[in-house]
């Protein structure tokens, strides 16, 4: 057996608090809760969880200040819970740090299939890329790893260095930078991007919003602020107006 799964829920809201418990609990998760976020940030410090749900609105600090904390030193998936359908409240929380948002009220059934499709992605951190299997060909693809322009990728240790300096990337930007690496000069849509980031298949209809869409544009904004990379002069990532984002050509 492995061990159990942590889970933290930070919510004022007792009732919601304990909906999203139970959602956890169900799903396997060993779950804790804090009513506030200053005592939110101190949990999630102490118990390492891998998924937090976060409330925007807590009586002491606001949700993206919370998650801006925990982002310092946790790669946890962090979903947030927003009262308000408000996009901007959404892409302001993608930017501190959070990975995927829902607008309450939620169904249990959307929010456990969000939590489990990032669950089935690994997870980085100095114990894993210890124990990471020896490398295969540099480039050679379908091995899980990719090396572009000074870039390095190696998927089953979650690991990035740009020329040879280590990245700490969030789960949800590695797995979109991962996604343009496997798709070279092909042109990855936003809305394959965001079936990508929830495990589905390109066929399954399901609806995209804009603000979905939106939400993968400050995901890649992240990314490539960590990449220090340059929207005029991408040496990885090159938006397509429009469309989506794809590969920058090999330096030559
Ligand atoms: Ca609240």
């Amino acid at each position: 057996m492995n061990e159990a799964r942590v889970g933290l829920v930070i919510e004022d809201d007792q009732d919601i608090r304990e909906l999203v418990r139970a959602v956890l609990t169900q799903a396997g998760f060993d779950v804790s809760v804090a009513a506030s976020g200053t005592e939110g940030v101190l949990a999630a410090r102490s118990l390492n969880p891998d998924v937090i749900t976060l409330d925007l609105g807590l009586p002491d600090i606001d949700g993206f200040e919370v998650s801006r904390q925990i982002r310092e030193f946790s790669d946890a998936y962090i979903v947030m819970l927003t009262a308000r359908a408000e996009e901007l409240d959404t892409l302001i929380g993608l930017e501190s740090g959070a990975d995927d948002y829902l607008t309450k009220p939620f169904r249990p059934r959307e929010l456990r299939a969000r939590i489990a499709a990032m669950m089935r992605r690994p997870r980085s951190g100095p114990d894993q890329v210890e124990d990471a299997p020896a490398l295969e060909q540099p480039g050679d693809p379908g091995t899980g790893h990719y090396t572009h322009n000074g870039l390095d990728l190696t998927y089953a240790s979650r690991s990035v260095t740009v020329d040879g300096e280590e990245l700490n990337l969030t789960r949800t930007e590695f797995e979109l930078l991962y996604a343009l690496l496997e798709a070279g000069r092909t042109v990855r849509t936003k809305s394959d991007l965001v079936r990508r980031l929830r495990d589905e298949d390109y066929d399954v209809g399901s609806y995209i919003s804009e603000a979905d869409e939106r939400s993968v544009e400050v995901h890649m904004g992240n990314l490539r602020k960590k990449l220090g990379d340059s929207p005029q002069r991408p040496r990885w990532l090159q938006t397509v107006r429009g469309v989506g984002y794809r590969l920058a050509p090999a330096e030559r």
